[in-house]
């Protein structure tokens, strides 16, 4: 009797072989048991996209795995577990008037604001063929930027600033839209140098420019609130592609018109 209860638990904490059987019959046993809406929206989400074997790290848009107004249950979740985090850092939240209500505030933040380029599918973009047959360097920005760091979750507060050398078959797409596609890259948990990389990337894609190069200049507060308290530290990145890449000429205009602003 005894060994019976022993063996199986032994077994399954131990062999690799077994922990892989063991995230797939006893999970779903377990969903069953919590049964009616008691898995947490969380997990239901997270298997959907594991089910697609995709990727979702911090800098990952995973918008395609969530359904209309599960954002919602999202923040409800989420403020939950801040409340939760408020708790052990011994905050009394419920004669401290000023965080009565921060879990659910911080929740919302992360979940339909700082974070939302998460969560949110990416803007639509109008595209207009490029008619004029424009062939000259384009230069859009400073475009204000804000966004975290993965490693802190402090803030990331600076400017980027982006050009593009058009081919006559490009697409075009309206000034608007940088900001607008750059906001939804940044709202994320990231580091800076993957964050340019992403967003040279998608222009590339959308554009098919000859060149591309993304200039970006950043407060990073985690190392101004904590960490090395330098209050002036800043890191300025860039990506540079195709023509920019080749062409010094073409990127000294770029980078000396940058001067200028
Ligand atoms: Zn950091």
């Amino acid at each position: 009797m005894l060994t019976k209860k022993i063996n199986p638990k032994a077994a399954t904490k131990k062999t690799p072989a077994n922990k892989a059987l063991t995230n797939k019959a006893p999970t779903k046993k377990a969903i069953e048991k919590k049964g009616d809406g008691g898995t947490p929206l969380s997990v239901v989400i997270r298997r959907r996209i594991e089910a697609q074997k995709a990727r979702f790290h911090a800098n990952d848009n995973i918008s395609a795995f969530i359904k209309p107004g599960e954002l919602e249950g999202l923040v409800d979740e989420v403020a939950q577990k801040m409340q939760a985090v408020l708790e052990s850092l011994i905050i009394d939240t419920e004669s401290d008037h000023n965080t009565q209500n921060t879990s659910q505030r911080v929740a919302k933040m992360f979940v339909k604001e700082v974070f939302n380029g998460r969560y949110v599918e990416q803007p639509t973009l109008t595209k207009f063929p490029n008619v004029s047959r424009l062939n000259e360097l384009m230069i859009i920005g400073p475009i204000t930027v804000r966004s975290a760091c993965s490693h802190h979750f402090c803030p990331i507060m600076g400017r980027i600033w982006i050009g593009v050398l058009p081919s006559k078959d490009s697409a075009l797409i309206g000034l608007s839209k940088y900001s607008r596609l750059t906001e939804w890259v940044m709202c994320r948990p990231q580091i800076q140098e993957e964050a340019v990389v992403e967003l040279a990337d998608m222009l590339e894609k959308k554009i098919k420019p000859v060149g591309v190069a993304i200039v970006m200049d950043a407060d990073h507060f985690c190392m101004q609130w904590r960490g090395v308290k330098d209050r002036d530290s800043k890191m300025v990145n860039s990506v540079m592609r195709g023509a920019f890449l080749q062409d010094s000429n073409l990127r000294r205009e770029f980078l000396s018109l940058l001067d200028k602003r």
